[in-house]
């Protein structure tokens, strides 16, 4: 369906085409209507389809420009994907009189107070920062009509929830709640019925949440023959853009002061850097003036990149939604991606629940870890691989054994 059948006002159907967007995406025209009708919402679909503009073309319409006051709330788990949602908002309301925001920490309080005392009538908020502006009484709610979770299912989560939660109680008036997501653990799923009423469940997730247009390999190796098979990769894959994701900040440290000599145009981010610098990367990352990033998890989720073609999990990730995600960083919009992730030992139960959870297909580099048929090292053929080694260092260790059992000490 096309976004010129919706009945939307020129000022926005005008420059939805001037940014290419024709077509409404699935999730796009699923959801259009339902929310214009003012329904509650639980929209599911995978990354990179276009999640934000299906909400943000509705909430841009409910905005009263001649109210001088927060009308859309959005709450997004990081700062650099709060700063990317507000762009998205600029460019399709920028015809329309209303004005979006973003606040998030990490940057003045005194500019963003200012901000919203001028006007702003869509803030798109990290939940911490916006606590603390209304705690301060410079953000009230009152005025709103719709509240936006993205990337729901991470809010909801236990590192959030106790933020959402004094959030949502903040609001206690009649207004829209609307969930979006690409993935949503049960036990996270029946938590949203207590911010939703009557809501409607829009599930565009077949069986994984991952898009058909990403091919999933996986290297089975020894941690410490990691990074030299990295650096090989880069000599011989051809890749356009990669991230090389970490479950922590200081092996993203490490793994960049060891690979930046190797790999040209490398850059590095995490939680522990300054703010202005975390944005200044994301923009020269944009703009392929980086050709490869090494992050932790602060750019696994919402962000939008158009040119990535690799992702790479240097780590297997610590939760199994995570791996949707960090993957989810490419092939967006139907281009295609590709993702390598390094399967230690270790990793290896968390991976088979992962390619059972997912239906994924998995494409091995080298020996299939999973199956030992495969020439893969997992079960008996690892145990017996590592055995092969043993007697072959055993073979060696008693000629040396005989020719120091000659000596007195041996006591034979
Ligand atoms: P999601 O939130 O589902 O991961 P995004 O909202 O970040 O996805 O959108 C992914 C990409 O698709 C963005 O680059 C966006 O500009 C683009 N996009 C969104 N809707 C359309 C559309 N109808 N036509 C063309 N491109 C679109
Ligand atoms: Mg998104």
């Amino acid at each position: 369906m096309k976004f010129s059948e919706l009945g939307l006002p020129p000022t926005i159907l005008k420059v939805l085409y001037s940014m290419g967007y024709d077509e409404m995406t699935p999730i796009q025209e699923a959801t259009y209507h339902v929310i214009s009708a003012g329904h509650d919402i639980c929209a599911l679909a995978e990354t990179g389809t276009g999640k934000t503009a299906a909400c943000a073309i509705p909430l841009i319409q409910m905005v009263d420009t001649k109210l001088n006051a927060i009308q859309g709330l959005i709450v997004v788990p990081t700062r650099e994907l709060c700063l990317q949602y507000v762009s998205e908002i600029q460019k399709i309301a920028v015809k329309t009189g209303v004005v979006p925001f973003a606040v998030y920490g990490g940057f003045s309080k005194q500019i963003q107070a200012a901000k919203i005392r001028h006007e702003v009538h869509i803030l798109v908020a990290t939940p911490g920062r916006l606590i603390d502006l209304i705690y301060d009484g410079i953000v009230t709610l009152g005025e709103v009509k719709c509240v936006i979770l993205d990337e729901a299912d991470e809010l909801l989560n236990v590192g959030f929830l106790s933020d959402i939660e004094f959030i949502m109680s903040c609001l206690v008036h009649e207004h829209q709640t609307m969930l979006f997501s690409a993935t949503m653990a049960d036990d996270i799923k029946k938590l949203t019925e207590t911010y939703l009423r009557d809501p409607q469940h829009i599930s565009l997730i077949t069986k994984q949440a991952s898009p058909k247009s990403i091919e999933h390999y996986f290297k089975y190796i020894h941690p410490n023959a990691k990074q030299a098979d990295l650096v090989d990769y880069f000599q011989t894959e051809k890749i356009r853009q990669a991230i090389i994701f970490c479950n922590a900040r200081h092996q993203v440290d490490r793994l960049f002061g060891s690979l930046k000599k190797q790999v040209k145009d490398l850059e590095f981010i995490h939680g522990g850097l300054a703010q202005e610098k975390r944005t200044s990367i994301i923009r020269r990352f944009r703009q392929q003036k980086i050709h490869a990033l090494i992050a932790t998890d602060v750019a696994g989720r919402g962000l939008d990149f158009t040119h990535v073609s690799h992702i790479i999990n240097w780590d297997f990730p610590r939760e199994l939604l995570q791996y949707t995600h960090r993957t989810g960083r490419t092939g967006r919009m139907g281009r295609r991606g590709l993702a390598l992730t390094y399967i230690a030992k270790h990793d290896l139960s968390n991976l088979r629940k992962l390619l059972q959870t997912r239906k994924l297909t998995a494409h091995w580099l080298g020996k299939d870890g999973l199956n030992p048929e495969k020439g893969g090292e997992s079960g008996k053929a690892q145990a017996r691989a590592k055995t092969g080694k043993k007697r072959l260092s055993r073979r060696r260790r008693p000629r040396r054994r005989q020719s120091a059992s000659k000596a007195p000490a041996s006591g034979a």
